[in-house]
């Protein structure tokens, strides 16, 4: 233990899926005793602020990091979304067409752990010793034991931690508890996208995993090692209903945009699409991003030679209010993203900027726009004053806008469009419709749904306790990426240069 340490040993709960609201609420209804106690006793933030878009991963794998996407060859998480194709900047040929990347594929998931690459560091990884112990968690680099058996079953992700404290033998030859602890909880999004965030089936399952905290507490005191451990509990984003669900096949068909198949060396668009929809679409080749102009009369491979604007089609698909792609000739250090916005109910397009420069924690961002600002930032007295055409930090957006829709997108954005494998044009419906899009198909029908900057989407619960050496305190904001280096402070250790997050304790 080190000088600085204020606890032994952390354990950390990523419960996929949970708003703040939604988590406090019943906690405040006393439906979940053990989470509650530990937020009262500790920190709690119930204004906790996600990645965007709010989509599991990167969300969840940027709370394991503490860092979120960027320009991965030099800095930040190469993973930008749950689906990417493999561009690289400068284009890499080894391969006749890219692949796609798509984590709902069972057989994919655990290739996080290579695709993150080497400029982020796991919690695992950011120990310089100590025991690891991941319980299911899917990125697991640097934990010396990856438990999944318990793949389909709540209960063995905190039974897995709690055997590793009664008998840490099975797990670890020096026989030592585990420094570090993350058991993470995919089965609460799995009900939420079927039957949504009020359904019982969704609610019962958060009051089980409540139950199976009370059981590891418990034997985390009969054992001793309850009163120097900290258990923390966090979410990737919340959800929301859509409005509406559309097939979007035959829209996509009738505009002879056709699905890119890297194994079959065909299509000439890919596009994955809840509410926030992804589109990639080819350059020069399948590895190069096209520029603006190649867009606006794009020549679709294997149809005629009639020339499409792309993104007077996209403005077709229903719902669609925001749309954003990059500037040509961006630099990873300093470029322009466009945004187009429109009013509810209107074809007048409005035009925005955001311009950045510089790296990781040191990027700062600047907003501009034509006539309103579109982010409603301006009918507050706190995020207006940020509206001065400024460059500004990640901190000071999360500052001014924590409290509002679209809180921190302003630094989220760019990050996103700064990784190579980041799409061509990103259109969000802000929730009115849900299109459930993958690679050509309309997968299912899930009437829930996540990935808007709403705040509903946005804001997810920060607890921080156990120990009575964590101080009690609540904050009125913070962001998903600030638990790593808060852990990692508990233990008297410093964050990986690669955190963008900070201690809520410093
Ligand atoms: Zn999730």
């Amino acid at each position: 233990m080190s000088r600085s340490a204020k606890v032994n040993q952390v354990i950390l709960f990523i419960l996929d899926d949970v708003r703040a609201e939604h988590l406090f609420k019943l906690m405040n209804e006393g439906k979940l005793p053990n989470m509650a106690r530990i937020a009262e006793n500790g920190i709690k933030c119930s204004n906790c602020v996600t990645s965007y878009p709010s989509i599991t991963f990167p969300c969840y794998s940027n709370i394991m990091t503490g860092a979120y996407s960027g320009y991965f060859p030099k800095e930040g998480s190469a993973v930008p979304m749950y689906h990417w194709i493999d561009r690289m900047d400068p284009p890499s040929m080894s391969k006749k067409f890219p692949f796609i990347r798509n984590y709902s594929e069972r057989k994919d998931v655990l290739k996080i752990n290579k695709d993150i690459g080497k400029n982020v560091k796991t919690i695992f990884e950011q120990a310089p010793e100590g025991n690891m112990l991941s319980s299911t968690c899917f990125l697991y680099r640097g934990a010396h034991f990856a438990l999944a058996e318990s793949f389909f079953d709540v209960e063995p992700i905190f039974k897995n931690i709690a055997y590793a404290f009664e008998n840490p033998g099975k797990y670890f030859s020096n026989k030592e508890v585990p420094l570090i602890s993350v058991g993470y909880v995919p089965h609460t999004d799995e009900i939420m996208h079927k039957k949504g965030f009020d359904h019982l089936d969704y609610i019962n399952l958060l009051i089980d995993c409540d139950k199976y905290l009370g059981s590891l507490i418990e034997i985390l005191k009969k054992t001793g090692f309850f009163a120097n451990t900290t258990i923390s509990i966090i979410s990737d984003h919340g959800n929301f209903k859509p409005k509406a669900l559309f097939n979007l096949e035959p829209f996509f068909q009738q505009n002879g945009l056709i699905p890119y198949v890297p194994k079959k060396a065909k299509g000439n668009f890919d596009c994955n699409f809840g509410s926030v929809g992804f589109f990639n679409f080819p350059g020069e080749t399948w590895h190069h991003h096209p520029r603006i102009q190649q867009m606006q009369s794009f020549k679709p491979i294997g149809i005629g030679k009639q020339s499409l604007n792309l993104f007077d089609i996209l403005w077709k698909i229903p719902g669609v209010r925001f749309m954003y792609y990059r500037n040509d000739d961006n630099k990873p250090e300093k470029g322009i993203i466009h945004i187009k916005y429109k009013e509810k109910n209107s074809e007048k397009i409005i035009n925005g900027i955001i311009e950045y420069e510089g790296f990781g924690k040191d990027q700062k961002t600047r907003y501009v726009f034509d006539e309103n600002d579109f982010y409603g930032y301006y009918k507050n007295e706190k995020s207006a004053k940020i509206l001065d055409n400024k460059f500004h930090t990640l901190e000071e957006w999360l500052k001014a806008t924590n409290l509002l829709n679209f809180p921190m997108i302003i630094d989220q954005i760019p990050r996103y469009f700064k990784n190579p494998r980041s799409c061509d044009i990103m259109v969000s419906t802000l929730g009115t419709y849900a299109f459930e899009y993958e690679h050509g198909k309309t997968i299912e029908n899930h009437p829930f749904s996540h990935d808007i900057g709403l705040r509903e989407s946005m804001i997810v619960p920060f607890i921080i306790g156990g120990s009575t050496e964590i101080p009690q305190m609540e904050l009125k904001y913070c962001k998903t990426t600030d638990m790593v280096p808060t852990l990692l402070s508990l233990l008297g250790l410093k964050p990986d240069i690669s955190v963008i997050g900070k201690s809520v304790l410093a």
